[in-house]
């Protein structure tokens, strides 16, 4: 039989979605993918053997049955095939090795104490080889890499402007693609962030939602009828260089007042050290400056100041979020990075800025949470955007 190229197009796109349905909802019989999908019995059952055939899709016992012979249900084989995601942060490098259902199997950290490029990328290239080694033996090896970058980066995976890093026009893309041959996907760490809450974290319930990175600076991803929402370049979501204050401080992004100066780790330490009784903690552990670890273990044995400056950072979070949700009127908004550690602290002034500010329709069914995959939110996302790849790519794998 000759398949014409509509037919040819036809298959590639159901195999996909039978893919796409056992992936998401496993485990599932045959009959329930079809009743699922639309497509008929016979359609399914072809689509299964050769996804069965090509260790994307495994046969497990029977599962329960509505009267008559149980039917043997579907498994995803997450097994198949593993990616790396990394969070390429101002201080250090997180990666992780994960598995097609993006739960980690392997993790590296390592501290950055520099951000020369050159240096960074050696260190990062060094961080993936070590994950690669510990893939375990599958059907499809290591199908990409992953990167959550602290910037603004273009279409071709070229970190345009990474103000905190001091990084501009690097190529990341091409240069772990030439080093790893494997596809490689560059994106800002927020959206990536963002992505790793939907797939896999406290998003899954959410068609619409702004996640919300607060670290060194902050960054937000937004998704929009069940997508992230990329604008027309992909340079969307800089909330944190919203300004909230007309004659504010003047913000390394060039525009002044900018949120991120008042509600970040940047403000929090800046702030922090002026306070006598972390320049005396200072002294004592030799530190430079403040970090989260000693102003949370402060916080926790009832310093009034630290706690009053978790406050105010809770307080300015809650403006910003206002206009988040005036604008975008979504079901949830999700607080990852670094700042969510201090949440004990921050969440009642946040919570109660947001109550009072906020547009009153706005707030009816709105959720505000805390990452669900805690400092894990942009590795697991940037994986998730490498098995995303990996699987339009499979849709070619039709013969
Ligand atoms: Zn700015």
């Amino acid at each position: 039989m000759t398949v014409t190229g509509d037919q040819h197009l036809v298959k590639q796109i159901n195999k996909s979605l039978v893919l796409e349905t056992i992936r998401w909802h496993s485990p599932i019989s045959r009959a329930q993918v079809s009743q699922v999908t639309g497509l008929n019995k016979g359609t399914v059952s072809s689509l299964v053997n050769e996804l069965i055939q090509s260790d994307l899709v495994r046969e497990t016992g029977p599962g329960q049955s509505s009267g008559g012979r149980k039917p043997l249900m579907l498994l995803f084989h997450h097994l198949a095939g593993y990616a790396i995601g990394v969070d390429l942060r101002v201080d250090s490098i997180s990666a992780v090795l994960t598995d097609l259902q993006g739960n980690i199997i392997e993790r590296t950290e390592q501290p950055l104490q520099t951000n020369d490029v050159e240096k960074v990328c050696s260190i990062l290239k060094d961080a993936i080889h070590s994950l690669i080694a510990k893939a375990p033996e599958s059907a499809y090896g290591v199908v990409g890499i992953g990167v959550g970058v602290p910037g603004i980066v273009d279409e071709n995976g070229t970190i345009l402007f990474a103000p905190n890093l001091k990084w501009q026009n690097v190529p990341l893309q091409h240069v772990l693609a030439a080093e790893f041959q494997l596809p490689v996907v560059i994106d800002n760490e927020a959206r990536t962030g963002a992505q790793g809450e939907k797939q896999f974290g406290a998003g899954q319930e959410s068609s619409n939602l702004v996640y919300i990175s607060v670290g060194h600076g902050i960054g937000t991803g937004v998704v929009m009828n069940k997508e992230l929402y990329k604008g027309s370049r992909g340079f969307s979501g800089e909330a944190g260089h919203f300004s909230i204050e007309t004659n504010g401080e003047l913000c390394s992004c060039g525009n002044r007042g900018c949120w991120e100066l008042y509600a970040s780790e940047k403000a929090l330490f800046r702030q922090a050290a002026r306070l006598t009784e972390v320049q005396q903690q200072l002294r004592q552990t030799g530190k430079d400056s403040p970090d989260m670890e000693l102003l949370v273990s402060l916080a926790a044995n009832g310093n009034a100041a630290v706690i009053g400056l978790f406050q105010q950072i809770g307080m300015y979070l809650g403006i910003g979020i206002t206009n988040l949700i005036n604008i975008f009127n979504p079901e949830s908004i999700i607080l990852g990075n670094r700042m969510t550690i201090a949440q004990p602290w921050i969440q009642e002034t946040l919570f109660h800025t947001v109550a009072e500010r906020a547009l009153p329709y706005h707030q009816q069914q709105l959720q505000i949470l805390f990452s669900q995959l805690g400092m894990d939110s942009t590795v697991v996302g940037a994986a998730s955007f490498a098995i995303s790849q990996f699987f339009t790519r499979t849709k070619v794998l039709v013969d």
